[in-house]
């Protein structure tokens, strides 16, 4: 696929969506918020040169892949949501929602720009690898990044690879919750499972617009 049609295929994609899409320009990621009260997408797009000079069309497609979903499945696919979680909880956890939605958002690629989205897969896969060879992989959040991209490798690459341990319980908990087809549900599956290593589980608001966080076998907070 040429970088045209991805561009072509932005267009398409923003102007298929109901609410706007303003980009708001800070920080060093670039990131999508939706706000289901006010029907708004708001990406921010880094103003970190080096950040900026990153950004590439498909990424800029992913967020609003994330867009697409919350309209159409659940506001929760683009906008991670806690009711009553700690700052430190907040931390732990996030990672862990990121890399869940962002298995569904991908799945949203792969249909629309397998293409594009298929070679990205393999260049991270790559570099996750390497991580691994290196040795870098400590913190939760690597974890979860890295289970996300070999899953992916796994499911649409025919990625061949020994796993063990934590990490093979985190690929198999994305392999097990197939992306197509994403509702809240399954979301909520697949988010439990990557969270059981952390000894906590993650319930919807009876209004479902956020997450309630407990440990496993505590009754959760908030309403
Ligand atoms: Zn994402």
């Amino acid at each position: 696929m040429k970088p045209k049609k991805l561009k072509s295929l932005i267009k398409k994609t923003q102007a298929a969506l109901q609410w706007p899409v303003s980009v708001v320009y800070k920080g060093d990621s670039l990131e999508i918020r939706s706000d289901h009260h006010d029907r708004g997408h708001t990406i921010t797009w880094p103003t970190d040169l080096k950040a900026a000079g990153e950004v590439r069309d498909i990424e800029y497609l992913h967020e609003l892949a994330h867009a697409t979903l919350c309209e159409t499945v659940h506001p929760l696919f683009s906008t991670i949501c806690f009711e009553g979680v700690n700052e430190h909880t907040l931390d732990v956890v996030t990672p862990c929602f990121r890399a869940t939605s962002d298995w569904f958002a991908d799945a949203w690629l792969m249909k629309v720009a397998p293409d594009y989205e298929g070679p990205d897969i393999d260049d991270h896969l790559v570099i996750v690898l390497k991580s691994l060879q290196d040795k870098q992989s400590g913190s939760m959040e690597f974890l979860y990044g890295a289970s996300l991209i070999i899953a992916q490798g796994i499911y649409y690459r025919n990625a061949r690879l020994p796993l063990g341990g934590t990490l093979k319980q985190a690929v198999d908990a994305f392999l097990s919750v197939p992306p197509e087809k994403p509702t809240i549900q399954k979301y909520a599956k697949l988010v439990n499972l990557l969270l059981v290593p952390l000894q906590l589980r993650a319930k919807l608001t009876v209004d479902q617009s956020a997450w309630l966080i407990s440990e496993i076998g505590e009754p959760p907070h908030g309403r």
